[in-house]
């Protein structure tokens, strides 16, 4: 995360962000009070882009993914960041416009090529505290999937996750199981359902409609309504998320592609 634009670009960036920070504020033109803002690009994992005020000043990083995007896509993605830090509504236009770049071919392979090769996908050993997810994959493996699922690397988070109980992430072929749950008072069913509905998403890739990717279809609520514990592990894991509610993460302003 080191490379900076080019000074010539600089310019019409940060004339860009003026223009941008006016929209989202709603100030008319003769109108001050935009603050100092630098937007830069950084060889970000993936289309990530983020936004912060520090000292009165407005830092907007852009993923490298996005240098060659034309500029209503730019200015579309410094609006919802903007928007995100004033808390102003994301207008519908500048999601549409930001998705027709995002979604394209091109921008996908390449992003998710970023993500392999700069993101640091760190995850604790499978043989956790109380719970071993390679054992358990096996076993759920055989169960359902009648042994067909390819085994992705699994591990635990190296943090507390209250909410996100697992994730798969389909650039690295990885599944991290919040550590959160690898304790003594969760039960071993919801574990192994939090994994099953992993390794649904490694069985069920996601489905593109309207340039969106939709993970949870009819078609995956089905089949993980097939698990005979997920009322159980659903409720048991509400309640864990909400009793633990109170350590929230810091709310983070970003934009993922
Ligand atoms: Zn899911």
């Amino acid at each position: 995360m080191s490379r900076t634009t080019p000074p010539e670009s600089s310019r019409d960036l940060d004339r860009l962000a003026v223009e941008a920070y006016r929209d989202v504020a709603r100030l008319g033109h003769d109108d001050p009070g935009v603050p100092p803002i630098e937007v830069r690009y950084f060889a970000y994992a993936g289309l990530r882009s983020t936004v912060r005020l520090r000292d009165g000043r407005i830092y907007v990083r852009l993923s490298d993914l996005f240098e060659a995007a034309p500029d209503d896509i730019i200015g579309a993605l410094v609006r919802i960041l903007l928007a995100k830090l004033l808390r102003r509504r994301v207008r519908a236009e500048w999601n549409a416009t930001y998705r027709l770049f995002a979604i394209r071919d091109d921008v996908v392979s390449a992003s998710e090529a970023a993500r392999r090769s700069r993101g640091r996908k760190r995850l604790a050993d499978p043989a956790g505290r109380v719970f071993d997810l390679d054992e358990m994959f096996d076993r759920i493996n055989a169960e359902f999937f009648a042994g067909a699922v390819e085994r992705p690397r699994l591990g635990w988070t190296l943090r507390d996750a209250w909410r996100t109980h697992g994730h798969y992430d389909p650039a690295h072929g990885s599944v991290a199981i919040s550590r959160s749950l690898d304790t003594p008072e969760t039960p071993a069913y919801v574990v192994e359902f939090v994994l099953y509905h992993e390794m649904l998403h490694v069985a069920m890739p996601a489905e593109v409609r309207n340039g969106r990717h939709m993970h949870h279809t009819a078609k995956f609520r089905r089949a993980e309504a097939q698990h005979p514990r997920m009322t159980d592990a659903v409720a048991w894991l509400e309640t864990f998320s909400r009793k633990n509610g109170t350590r929230r993460r810091r709310r983070r302003l970003t934009k993922r592609g």
